[in-house]
């Protein structure tokens, strides 16, 4: 026991050589590879637009939780008390999954766990046995996961919320649980989450957000300037450009009015809008089809996709056929992973870029002092741990289970669910299916500025666990944990 305590005093002094490897930080600009690929070989950029090309501000969720909540209480018959809530900027996080029949939010890892801690019931965490209980463990079976696009359809009972537009759905769906919590008001929860679903669905379906946005796009845009450098960079350099969106051409339109200006059209090779994404890369059936600029629907066949002409839905097999952009050749940008990104990836074989704005927050945190401090005290804690354990005697595990509970370290990210990417100590859902789908990955579409169009991006060749068999015995600076430890006897 002495001689654990001992070595979690010693270990502290590993701090006094932190700062060298503090100066070392991550330029959030930067363009992140999971898979080797060169600008070299892009000929065709592709994009998506909300998100991808138009980047929107806070107000927007704010707008969008407002209307959704109203929309519950006038054709739901919801509570007035509703509208007592108001939209939580930082309380969910991208990725979390929704279990439909108990109404809680949660975050699950790669290997399909739930992170205890993170599980919460309206807008209170719920007690970690309770969880335990509920779930028989912490894990979810595979069948009752969200489907492949994230949704809860044919059985599934959970549902990942994938989109930056779901950040405003999953305030309102913890917000409505936590009216009728409050309230001790019984109801049922899949018929809440459907009511929410579809509230937040017409926001968008029956246009209120598109006619809201289009009339303050000051209020609603963001960095408009940045992805107009993008798209002016890449036509000089003879690049073919096109879009490929499920917004309609309408919002499309007064959008990249405000990001380029009145000839934004003559940057792209092909606009396809309302493409009805991710049926658009998997259904075979649907026929392109013309909308003039005044939104009338021509009735023509479409032998070819011309510059200046808007189309509507369409499918990707047609869209290969006539263009011929197949293959590794062309580069697709979405914020989407599963309906922008899955399935390009794993059927049609283009290359991929996520956009993750969350990036750049995450970014910044990592790079301060705290952070590069906790990561250091954890690696260094885990190899204690690991190396302790077998110490049985009660006493020692009292404090070998003391510095287990020290190495969760949620908060720094977001207090409720922490970081996108990782729980206490794997990678998240959303991090495996992103490494799977995106064969690159950065903040907004602007990181391209940093790079010319001859660059390739490496993956960082991490190691195997089977590659680096032990814990890393070395600290940052160099001095390696056990080292330490014997220093102190
Ligand atoms: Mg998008």
């Amino acid at each position: 026991y002495a001689y654990l305590i001992h070595a979690s005093g010693n270990i502290s002094h590993i701090f006094s050589l932190i700062p060298a490897i503090a100066a070392n930080s991550v330029n959030p600009d930067t363009i992140f590879a999971n898979n080797e690929m060169s600008l070299r070989d892009t000929e065709i950029y592709g994009f998506d637009y909300d998100y991808t090309l138009a980047f929107y501000s806070r107000n927007l969720h704010t707008l969008i939780f407002n209307i959704a909540r109203d929309i519950l209480i006038t054709n739901h018959r919801y509570p007035e008390g509703l509208l007592n809530y108001e939209y939580i900027p930082n309380f969910a996080v991208r990725g979390l999954h929704y279990d439909v029949q108990k109404a809680l939010l949660m975050k699950i890892d790669a290997f399909h766990y739930i992170q205890l801690g993170t599980v919460y019931r309206g807008l209170h965490p719920v007690p970690d046995e309770e969880v335990i209980a509920m779930y028989d463990g912490c894990h979810v079976p595979l069948e009752n996961m969200s489907d492949f696009y994230g949704k809860s359809s044919h059985g599934h009972t959970m549902k990942q919320f994938m989109d930056i537009f779901s950040l405003p759905e999953m305030s309102l769906l913890s917000c409505v649980n936590d009216f009728f919590m409050r309230h001790n008001i019984d109801y049922e929860p899949v018929h809440l989450y459907k009511d929410v679903k579809e509230a937040i669905r017409d926001v968008h379906v029956k246009g209120i957000m598109y006619r809201a946005v289009e009339a303050d796009i000051e209020k609603y845009i963001c960095y408009g300037e940045q992805s107009h450098a993008v798209l002016k960079k890449l036509s000089e350099h003879g690049k073919k450009m096109f879009l490929i969106t499920n917004s309609p051409f309408d919002f499309v339109d007064r959008g990249m009015n405000y990001i380029v200006g009145k000839d934004w059209q003559d940057l792209f090779d092909v606009v396809i809008v309302q493409a009805d994404k991710p049926g658009f890369f998997n259904d075979r059936r649907k026929p392109f089809r013309r909308v003039t600029d005044k939104g009338a629907l021509l009735w023509d066949r479409i032998h070819k996709l011309e510059k200046g002409k808007i189309y509507k839905q369409g499918n990707l097999y047609e869209f290969l056929r006539l263009t011929g952009w197949t293959g590794s050749k062309v580069l697709y940008f979405g914020d989407h992973i599963y309906s922008d990104l899955a399935d390009l990836t794993l059927k049609h074989g283009w290359r991929t870029g996520a956009i993750i704005p969350e990036l750049r927050k995450e970014i910044k945190i990592m790079n301060t002092e705290q952070y590069v401090h906790m990561m250091a005290w954890l690696q260094a804690l885990t190899g204690l741990i690991e190396q302790m354990q077998v110490h049985r005697d009660p006493a020692s595990q009292a404090v070998v289970e003391e510095w287990i509970r020290e190495r969760e370290t949620k908060d720094i990210f977001n207090p409720q669910f922490g970081s996108l990417f990782r729980t206490y100590h794997n990678p998240t859902y959303f991090s495996r299916r992103l490494s799977r789908f995106a064969d690159i990955y950065m903040a907004s579409i602007s990181c391209l500025l940093n790079y010319d169009f001859q660059h390739t991006f490496f993956p960082r060749r991490t190691p195997l666990q089977h590659e680096s068999p032990f814990w890393p015995e070395h600290s940052p600076a160099g001095i390696s944990v056990t080292s330490q430890l014997n220093m102190a006897f």
